[in-house]
């Protein structure tokens, strides 16, 4: 199966919130499939949200666990963000814009609870890259995009070099 064409900014599916999920069946599972797919298809993919493949469904992944070790994939059903801390301004890129990079506050620490593939409730906490990666995708759920929290456009948004 082949990965899904990644919808990019100004698309509006991206600046719409989802709807939560409340079937745990075969076609939650085709969506997980086609995310994680989608994300792998890219070279620095680590973390991708439903509605960049154009589903209006409340589902991520994240998977940090090339970067950071001890971390697992994550498959966000429905997640919410309960608690965030030590927030942090660093440079921050997405699949749907990928002509920028921009400075923008980040927490370092946060927990989420969410539902996995499968209905079943987890909660974790998560750090660094993770916790940062996973505040982004639930954004995302909420049509909220990382250009969002640049505080100045003129000088924390870049233009990426021109890629190969
Ligand atoms: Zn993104």
């Amino acid at each position: 199966m082949k990965p899904v064409p990644i919808r990019t900014f100004p698309d509006p599916i991206l600046r719409k919130k989802t709807q939560s999920v409340k079937a745990f069946d075969r076609s939650l599972l085709r969506l997980v499939a086609a995310l994680i797919r989608t994300m792998k298809s890219q070279p620095h993919g680590i973390g991708i949200a439903a509605p960049q493949i154009g589903v209006l469904k409340a589902v991520a992944v994240v998977d940090v666990s090339k970067r950071e070790s001890g971390t697992e994939r994550l498959i966000l059903v429905n997640p919410v963000i309960l608690e965030k801390r030590d927030p942090e301004a660093r440079k921050e890129g997405c699949m749907s814009l990928p002509d920028y990079t921009a400075f923008l506050k980040r927490h370092r620490w946060l927990r989420v609870c969410w539902q996995n593939e499968r209905g079943e409730f987890l909660e974790k906490t998560c750090a660094g890259i993770e916790a940062i990666c996973v505040e982004h995708e639930v954004d995302h759920l909420d049509g909220v995009l990382f250009i969002d929290h640049v505080t100045c456009l003129k000088t924390d948004l870049f233009p990426r070099p021109l890629r190969k």
